[in-house]
């Protein structure tokens, strides 16, 4: 099956390289059809996602730093004069101090609480908002999320706060834009090995014990969440708002790991 986006234009928000979620999911949406616009944090990372883009048709790359109002409002002013509207977006930025992805929730500080809070949460209300006011005939949106938002994962911490408000943010947005026809939806994948992963202490330990415990046993590529971004991204997915999808080997089912897992 192809061509699922033929003819829509869609903007990708957290490339940081070829190893970023956010990329898997381009280069799905891209071999479907899609017209892509993407946005880079600084100009380091800059360097790094105009090649990427180019690879996949786009020259349409666009600096955003999410924690800067006036940076929101300038790529959207972008996005606007050249395209006048936005069939889907997706939205793949988180940050917390990586000094707090280890040790205990409690100690959380609060500076990095509410920077955590801001860039990983609010970022996605503030930017569906404004994505609303391109999408006159509907369209529909995805976030990244974490299944440390409901379960508690060892120095996932403040994160995971922050994931759970993420989630509970899809739900009311979804109600808030689903009668103009704009759907809201997350996707939370399992541990994928990137440059935001890595920041939390012990990440190979927690990868290697998904991959053995998972009932797929194994991990998910960055080319499996492009699948289901896809979907929900698509009008395979029309009736679909609101929603939690997992991409996780269907770890986020278990309960105790498998007995004989155990013996390995
Ligand atoms: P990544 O490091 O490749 O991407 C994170 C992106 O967030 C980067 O592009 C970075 O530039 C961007 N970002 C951070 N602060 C920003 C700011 N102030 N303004 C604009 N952009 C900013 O890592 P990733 O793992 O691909 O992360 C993408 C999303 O997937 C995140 O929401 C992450 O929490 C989520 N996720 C990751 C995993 C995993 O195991 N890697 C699992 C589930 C969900």
């Amino acid at each position: 099956m192809n061509g699922l986006l033929h003819g829509k234009r869609g903007l990708v928000m957290g490339v940081a390289n070829n190893h970023s979620i956010a990329w898997g999911i381009a280069k799905t949406l891209a071999a479907h059809g899609a017209q892509l616009a993407f946005t880079y944090q600084g100009e380091a990372l800059g360097k790094r996602v105009k090649p990427l883009a180019a690879s996949v048709g786009s020259d349409f790359v666009v600096p955003c730093d999410v924690e800067d109002a006036a940076s929101v409002d300038q790529m959207f002013g972008e996005i606007s004069a050249a395209w006048g509207s936005l069939d889907f977006l997706v939205h793949a930025i988180a940050f917390s101090d990586k000094g707090e992805l280890k040790g205990r929730y409690a100690d959380t500080t609060r500076d990095n609480f509410v920077r955590t809070m801001v860039i990983s949460c609010f970022s996605f209300t503030e930017i569906v908002r404004r994505a609303a006011q391109l999408m006159p005939a509907g369209g529909s949106i995805v976030t990244l999320t974490y299944g440390g938002s409901t379960r508690v994962m060892p120095n996932y911490n403040v994160m995971g706060v922050a994931k759970a408000a993420l989630e509970a943010s899809v739900r009311y947005l979804a109600a808030d834009f689903g009668p103009r026809g704009i759907r809201v939806n997350a996707v939370s994948a399992g541990p994928v090995r990137t440059l935001a992963g890595s920041g939390i202490s012990d990440a190979r330990l927690m990868f290697n014990y998904q991959k053995r415990h998972a009932p797929l046993r194994r991990t998910v590529s960055i080319d499996e969440v492009g699948g289901a971004a896809l979907y929900l991204l698509s009008d395979l997915s029309t009736g679909t708002t609101g929603e939690i999808h997992f991409v996780d080997s269907g770890y986020n089912i278990i309960s105790m790991p498998h007995p004989e897992a155990l013996k390995t």
